[in-house]
């Protein structure tokens, strides 16, 4: 290794992936106690709240991304970064192998890092169920490559429309923009989709706009089920008068380069297909296993009934290992896959690791005193009061809580700045819809941004779009 070496008195721990739980722990870890390495193919961490926002450039997306070497330029000890994918853990030598999936690679593209303690943060796929055409022909919307590529494909629908000589029925399936998936992935992106177009591509290509149609498919009987009642029935009431098509009850079963075949529940229980021809497809299904934790899974055998993820104990540790936490998306804790989840799990597993490390500073101090104890005896008094206080320290760190999530509660964007809350107030729920809670919502968005750059940068992106309009160069 050309780089620096690692401190042999130090436990080397390894945390994969930049994402929001492992972030969130690098933010509050205390680097020098431990070799810290992380590992993930992307270099930066993704605010992934805003962005549908990206989808139509009311946020660029470089201003919800914040580069991980300036994350770790902050902390007090040095800590190594790999651009990387873990491609699997070994958890009986305790190595994990990583390979460069990037389109630069030098000599090495593959090796292998050896850990004391690992985290896997590596969160989750695009769930597709194997339907096919899923994959070759939609978007999915989770990386920030995948709503710049949406950005693109929106605009060369919209001019593809406006092509000479173009068919009415033709400029009808490019304007049609389906997304499949009516949870709050879906239903954010849709109401995002619908104001590009209101506010933007009616006014500046209007020969053809009264052709646009947003269409939401949903398998179940409602969008949005995680929220309350009344809110769901608030978002789906907003989209009617936005004009955005809901079709519940109605799961897609193939996709082809031009069409969403799909089987809707009649309301007496008969099955009918219904062919919705599009011209952009996004997929927003929800989340499956990524392959490493799959991998990993089946070398546990703790680990043959879960189904979803890494089963992990109160305390995150991946059940049926030693040394192995998980958080987030690829944890299953008994939690909901969040971003909310994942930081207050990270922000936990900092707060364990810190302690860990004073449990074993302390420890180690007892240990001295007590040796102490014995070649000195006539200090003997003074020393036992100062091991006393020792031990009432350890006692007090060995005491650490399990984690426990406190739910802050759900905020969504529907489109035409409005928004929906489930929030917890005063020990209660109160659930709020409209305008105020779209401030409500912006407020709460930017002061979770990253840093103080992202924030600055957010608002500078909402102004722009509110004073010049968004910018339709397909670039
Ligand atoms: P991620 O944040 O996805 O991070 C995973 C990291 O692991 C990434 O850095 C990735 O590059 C890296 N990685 C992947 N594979 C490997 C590998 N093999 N080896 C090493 N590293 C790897 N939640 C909310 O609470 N509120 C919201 O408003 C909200 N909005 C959302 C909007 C969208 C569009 C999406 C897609 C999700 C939203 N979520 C929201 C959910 C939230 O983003 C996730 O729950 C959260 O990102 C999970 O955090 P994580 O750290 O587990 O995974
Ligand atoms: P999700 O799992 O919440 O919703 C996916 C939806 O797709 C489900 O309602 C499911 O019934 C539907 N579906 C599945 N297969 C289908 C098919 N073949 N045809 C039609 N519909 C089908 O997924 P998501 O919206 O991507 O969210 C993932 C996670 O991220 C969730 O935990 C969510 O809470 C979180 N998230 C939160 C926010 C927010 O708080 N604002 C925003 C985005 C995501």
């Amino acid at each position: 290794d050309a780089q620096v070496e690692p401190d042999p008195s130090k436990k080397t721990l390894v945390i994969l992936g930049t994402g929001w739980g492992s972030v969130s722990l690098l933010k509050r870890l205390d680097t020098e106690n431990y070799n810290v390495i992380v590992i993930s193919p992307r270099n930066y961490f993704l605010f992934t709240p805003l962005l549908p926002s990206c989808t139509n450039g009311t946020i660029e997306h470089r201003s919800i991304m914040e580069p991980i070497r300036t994350i770790l330029r902050q902390k007090k000890a040095r800590v190594k970064f790999y651009e990387a994918e873990a491609s699997s853990i070994d958890p009986d030598r305790k190595v994990v192998r990583l390979t460069d999936t990037s389109e630069i690679r030098g000599d090495t593209t593959e090796t292998e890092v050896p850990y004391d303690m690992l985290v896997v943060g590596v969160g989750a796929e695009n769930a597709t169920f194997g339907i096919p055409g899923v994959r070759e022909h939609s978007c999915f919307l989770k990386e920030i490559g995948d709503a710049q590529k949406i950005r693109k494909r929106i605009m060369d629908c919209v001019e593809t429309a406006a092509f000479k000589d173009q068919s009415l029925d033709e400029i009808d399936r490019l304007l049609h923009m389906v997304v499949v998936g009516g949870g709050p992935t879906g239903v954010e992106f849709a109401g995002e989709l619908q104001d590009f177009f209101e506010e933007d591509i009616k006014k500046l290509v209007p020969d053809i706009s009264a052709r646009f149609k947003v269409t939401l498919i949903e398998a179940l009987p409602s969008v949005l089920p995680m929220f309350s009642k009344q809110l769901i029935e608030y978002t789906e009431s907003t989209f009617k008068e936005e004009k955005i098509n809901i079709h519940t009850k109605t799961m897609v079963k193939k996709v082809t380069d031009k069409t969403v075949e799909a089987e809707v529940t009649r309301p007496d229980g008969a099955k009918e297909t219904v062919v919705f021809p599009y011209g952009l497809l996004v997929w927003a299904t929800g989340n499956s296993v990524r392959p490493v934790v799959q991998d990993l899974m089946s070398r546990i055998p703790a680990q043959a009934n879960s189904r979803r993820g890494l089963a992990v104990n109160e305390y995150l540790v991946v059940q049926g290992t030693r040394d192995i936490w998980a958080v987030g998306d690829c944890a299953v804790a008994g939690y909901a896959p969040t971003a909310q989840v994942a930081g207050q799990e990270g922000n936990f597993l900092a707060r364990l690791f810190n302690n860990m490390a004073k449990t074993e500073a302390i420890e180690a101090k007892i240990r001295e005193l007590s040796s102490s104890l014995n070649l000195q005896p006539g200090n003997s008094a003074a020393v036992s009061r100062e091991i006393e206080q020792y031990e009432r320290q350890l006692r007090r760190l060995k005491d650490a809580k399990p984690f426990k999530y406190s739910h802050q509660g759900s905020l969504a964007y529907i489109g035409s700045e409005k928004a929906v809350a489930d929030v917890t107030w005063f020990n209660g729920n109160l659930a709020a819809a409209g305008s105020l809670t779209f401030l409500f919502w912006r407020s709460a968005y930017l002061s979770m941004c990253f840093s103080s750059r992202n924030r600055l940068l957010v608002i500078n992106d909402w102004l722009k779009a509110k004073v010049f309009g968004r910018d339709l160069s397909r670039e």
